[in-house]
């Protein structure tokens, strides 16, 4: 049996190596738009969205739309909202959603769809037409999207999506018209929103 020498305690190999410095990733910003929610003066409200019986799109979107917000807070992203209520005198033309938006990288509107054909159902984002970015950033909202049955991405010269500098899109999360898609808007809206958040999180960071 071989005597071992003890010449030194070796620090290096008893040491805990350290990880590498984390270097902080740059977090973009985004700018979520709960769609419509305007009102007048005498405090009614002029631009509901689409309805159906008591339930509106605009607070559809803005429930959505915190879900969304609380998702990419919790991951370190910074976020601004268009508006966090029923807003006053916001002008007939939605340069202002363009304008709280200003200096974000990425700007998601949420909208719910609605059509006359009840039976029109499913889960729709608009992008940026030309924009490549805009179209992975929608495919990835839609490949996240596992509560509405049907889903598609389409190009769109939509006004707010057109007039955004970075990358733009417009989610269509169900149709608030159809039986099935408005008890998903009802019952799972947090879902909803963390879906969204994680296909936006999936384009920054990569599934
Ligand atoms: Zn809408």
């Amino acid at each position: 049996m071989g005597v071992y020498e003890i010449t030194a305690c070796n620090v290096d190999s008893l040491s805990i190596v350290r990880k590498a410095e984390e270097i902080p990733v740059t977090r973009k910003t985004i700018a979520i738009d709960p769609g419509h929610g305007d009102k007048n003066d005498s405090n009614t409200v002029i631009d509901p969205g689409a309805v159906n019986g008591t339930f509106f799109e605009k607070d559809f979107a803005l429930d959505i739309s915190n879900a969304v917000k609380s998702k990419l807070e919790a991951k370190g992203y910074s976020v601004i909202m268009t508006r966090t209520g029923d807003v006053y005198d916001i002008g007939e033309r939605l340069r202002w959603r363009i304008d709280a938006a200003a200096g974000k990288d990425i700007f998601v509107s949420i909208h719910n769809d609605a059509s006359d054909n009840r039976s029109a159902r499913g889960f729709s984002v608009l992008y940026k037409k030309n924009d490549h970015e805009s179209r992975k950033l929608a495919q990835a909202i839609l490949d996240s999207n596992t509560l509405f049955r049907g889903r598609r991405i389409i190009e769109s010269t939509n006004y707010v999506l057109r007039n955004f500098s970075g990358q733009s899109v417009l989610v269509e999360a169900g149709f608030i018209s159809n039986e099935d898609d408005l008890t998903i808007l009802k019952t799972k809206t947090e879902e909803v929103g963390q879906e969204v958040a994680a296909g936006i999180i999936n384009y920054l960071e990569g599934p």
